[in-house]
């Protein structure tokens, strides 16, 4: 590192270093200024008008070739959608009278219709029928880019992989990004665990996040260096700093190569326990990653993002078909499907909904699904007809007490009910499980044991909710702990209610990903660990090379200390050697 070096710091999201040019992906940063147009001008206004129509329409219609070229329907078929908004005569039309009208400034006009558009439809009731606002917000922002003459280089037409440097990327902004134009991800906000950091370690794409200044102090075209491991960033670096880190690259390199030799082997320690690796998706494309990192098993297929990532419901047929593909790619090997675990903390922001106080807390996971059964149904009988090619388990998200798990389960029966009356064949032994992510279903886990054929304990939203620390505010992440003792107590807890049952017990949080909680949570007794698959392998050298009697040592001693430091202080020593 050179001294005079400019470094912004903030939380290591997604590991690896990145070297590229800055690119500001900023969907909201318009100020839309009112000014009156004197009557001899107003024509000119008009036609400046049209022309930005025109060029948000040609640069659409250029996208959805480009698109249909890769025949990924579900993208095309948004920018079908925008299309429609850009020729909707309610729009255009009503947006030149009244330019000439109220002899205003096409930018304010333009956008108070988009404006009134976007507020009637977030105030729909139903967040499902609210994704026509992503169009109209696209489309806004769209056009005035092109009012503003900020038409530039599209992402996908880069000439070589850029740095996405947003205020904040939804997950949704994290997955739709081509990964071959993106080498890396810089955010304002967003923490450790927050959705667009699982998103792009789900990409293997280096990130920082919450580093609070990096809209305001990098500018498009900079030269940046991502440092996703150490969470730090380089602005403009020193040829000097520029060498040193290609050469860690190189050194990242060898050693994940060297990791790989692992790949088949089982993740046994040297006393002979074995514990499941698993890997975390987000989408089916992630597939490959999973078998290429050497995991046992899927532990959590997020289904969530097949319907963020699109306009409109996803049919029982995409469904059907996107985990009948999962199922078939995985086969022998176990996958568990979560069902829709949507709330507005994953909503893209360019979606407003219905804002919730606490979203958190709000109208989320299983309490939606339960909410509209006709939508979970679909989900359901998806993943029944699925089970017939593969090894797949049903897994239901934020359950947060017994009388939710009993529901859920009901509306699974009926579904079942309904395929045998059709002679749809499906797996009937399909294990149902259950997360374990709201402390709640911790603490009452021996009387949800009863009900589940397995738990996984979503420690993201476990430690968020045990410590009341918001996973994704970059403000109290040096408080998101996973080494606090009342989440390893809450963990501890579970397991025994598991054992106890005769049901097997996961962890599928960022949790199992870490190696030292990962030694952590298999002194606890964990079965089953799943995690993103870029962690598999150090995971798994570092379990062939312990000891498990050394590790259910340090977890019981662990459970008898009254603060988090020195738990892992004493983790850390008990494991460098
Ligand atoms: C979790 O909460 O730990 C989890 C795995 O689910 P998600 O990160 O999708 O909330
Ligand atoms: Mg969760």
């Amino acid at each position: 590192m050179n001294e005079h070096d400019r470094i912004i710091t903030g939380i290591a999201a997604s590991p690896g270093i990145a070297i590229g040019r800055a690119f500001i992906f900023d969907r909201t940063g318009f100020k839309v200024t009112e000014h009156t147009v004197a009557d001899s001008e107003i024509d000119r206004e008009i036609a400046r008008f049209r022309k930005a129509i025109d060029e948000a329409l040609d640069e659409v219609v250029a996208l959805q070739k480009r698109i249909a070229m890769k025949a990924d329907e579900e993208i095309s078929g948004i920018f079908r959608s925008h299309r429609a908004v850009l020729e909707d005569p309610e729009i255009v039309d009503v947006t030149v009278v009244r330019i000439r009208r109220e002899a205003r400034n096409a930018e304010y006009i333009f956008d108070d219709i988009m404006q009134g558009w976007i507020a009637s439809m977030s105030a729909v009731e139903n967040p499902f029928f609210r994704e026509r606002t992503a169009d109209f917000e696209d489309v806004r922002y769209r056009v005035l880019a092109r009012l503003a003459g900020m038409a530039r280089t599209p992402l996908q037409e880069m000439d070589e992989p850029v740095i996405v440097v947003a205020h904040n990327l939804s997950p949704t902004d994290t997955a739709e990004i081509d990964r071959s134009h993106v080498c890396g991800f810089v955010t304002d906000v967003g923490g450790q665990a927050s959705h667009t950091s699982i998103v792009a370690r789900g990409l293997a794409v280096p990130a920082v996040v919450g580093t609070n200044v990096a809209t305001s102090e990098i500018e498009e075209g900079t030269r940046l260096i991502v440092d996703g491991t150490a969470g730090r960033l380089f602005v403009d670096p020193s040829p000097g700093t520029i060498d040193r880190y290609e050469q860690a690259q190189t050194e990242i390199s060898i050693v994940e190569h060297e990791l790989l030799q692992f790949l088949d082997a089982p993740a046994t320690t040297e006393d002979g326990h074995t514990v499941e690796l698993s890997g975390n998706i987000e989408l089916p494309s992630e597939v490959e990653t999973v078998l290429s990192h050497g995991a046992d098993s899927i532990g959590l297929y997020r289904t969530e993002f097949l319907y963020l990532l699109r306009h409109g419901l996803p049919s029982e047929e995409e469904q059907y078909q996107a985990y009948r593909k999962i199922a078939e790619q995985m086969s022998p090997r176990p996958v568990v499907i979560r069902t829709l675990d949507l709330g507005t903390d994953k909503m893209p922001d360019r979606v407003s909904l219905n804002s919730e106080a606490n979203p958190a807390l709000g109208f989320r996971g299983i309490r939606l699904c339960l909410a509209n059964p006709e939508i979970f149904k679909v989900q359901l009988r998806a993943i029944l007809r699925a089970s017939t090619v593969g090894n797949l388990s049903i897994m239901f998200p934020m359950i947060s007490r017994v009388s939710e798990i009993r529901q859920a389960k009901e509306v699974l029966n009926e579904v079942r009910r309904e395929l045998t009356a059709e002679g749809t064949p499906f797996d009937e032994s399909m294990q149902v499980g259950i997360m374990i992510e709201v402390p709640s279903a911790a603490i009452t886990a021996s009387n949800l044991a009863l009900e589940a054929d397995f738990f996984s304990i979503g420690t993201n939203d476990l430690i968020q909710y045990t410590l009341a620390v918001d996973r994704g505010n970059p403000g109290v992440a040096s408080i998101y702990d996973a080494y606090d003792p009342a989440v390893l107590h809450l963990i501890s807890r579970v397991v025994k209610a598991a054992h106890d049952n005769n049901i097997w017990v996961g962890v599928c949080g960022m949790m199992a990903g870490d190696p030292y909680t990962a030694c952590l949570l298999l002194g606890l007794g964990l079965d089953v660990l799943s995690m993103s698959p870029i962690d598999i392998p150090e995971v798994k050298r570092t379990i062939r090379s312990a000891c498990y009697s050394d590790l259910k040592e340090i977890a019981d001693h662990v459970l008898s200390l009254p603060n988090s430091d020195e738990i892992h202080e004493y983790v850390k020593d008990r494991l460098a050697g």
